[in-house]
C-alpha cells in the first residue's frame, strides 16, 4: 500500500541534513500519516522523515497517549541530565546508552500548521531529542564514545 520503507544504517539519507518545511500543507500531512503508519507497523515510539527517505524537518511520536506531529521542531530550552538506553528503527538490534537533557521545551508546527510549544520530560523528552537528532543526520551510534 505504501511506497515508503524504513531506511536502515548505513543508508546515506540518514546522514543528510534536512531542510525546513515552509508550511504544513496536504503534502506534509500525507507524510505525517505515512510516518505514523511506518512507526506503528514496526512498533516504534518515534520516527523522523529521513527514516523513510525524506530529507525534510518532520518528526512524529506516539507513546500510547496520542500522536504528536511536528514540522520544523526546535529545542528551545533544555534542563537537567539523564542517561537511558535507546534503540532506533533504522539501526535494528543496536542499543546505545545516550546522555541527554532530562527536560526540554520544543517548538514547531503541528499537523494543522499551528505553532505549538511542548514542555516535557522523561521518555517523551528523550524521543523528541532522538528524532530531532535525525534531522541533523545524527544517530545513536554517534553517542558511542
Ligand atoms: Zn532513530
Amino acid at each position: 500500500m505504501t511506497a515508503f520503507k524504513i531506511r536502515e544504517y548505513p543508508d546515506p539519507v540518514l546522514r543528510k541534513k534536512c531542510v525546513p518545511v515552509e508550511d504544513v500543507t496536504e503534502k506534509e500531512r500525507h507524510l505525517f500519516e505515512q510516518m505514523l503508519l511506518m512507526m506503528r507497523r514496526f512498533k516504534g515510539i518515534g520516527l523522523a522523515a529521513p527514516q523513510i527517505g525524506i530529507s525534510r524537518n518532520l518528526i512524529v511520536a506516539d507513546l500510547g497517549d496520542g500522536s504528536i506531529c511536528l514540522a520544523n521542531p526546535t529545542l528551545l530550552k533544555i534542563h537537567g541530565a539523564d542517561t537511558m538506553e535507546e534503540g532506533c528503527l533504522s539501526i535494528p538490534g543496536v542499543r546505545v546508552a545516550v546522555d541527554r537533557p532530562a527536560e526540554v521545551i520544543v517548538g514547531g508546527l503541528n499537523e494543522k500548521g499551528k505553532s505549538v510549544v511542548i514542555e516535557t520530560g522523561g521518555l517523551l523528552a528523550r524521543v523528541l531529542q532522538h528524532e530531532i537528532d535525525h534531522l541533523e543526520g545524527k544517530l545513536i551510534l554517534d553517542y558511542l564514545n
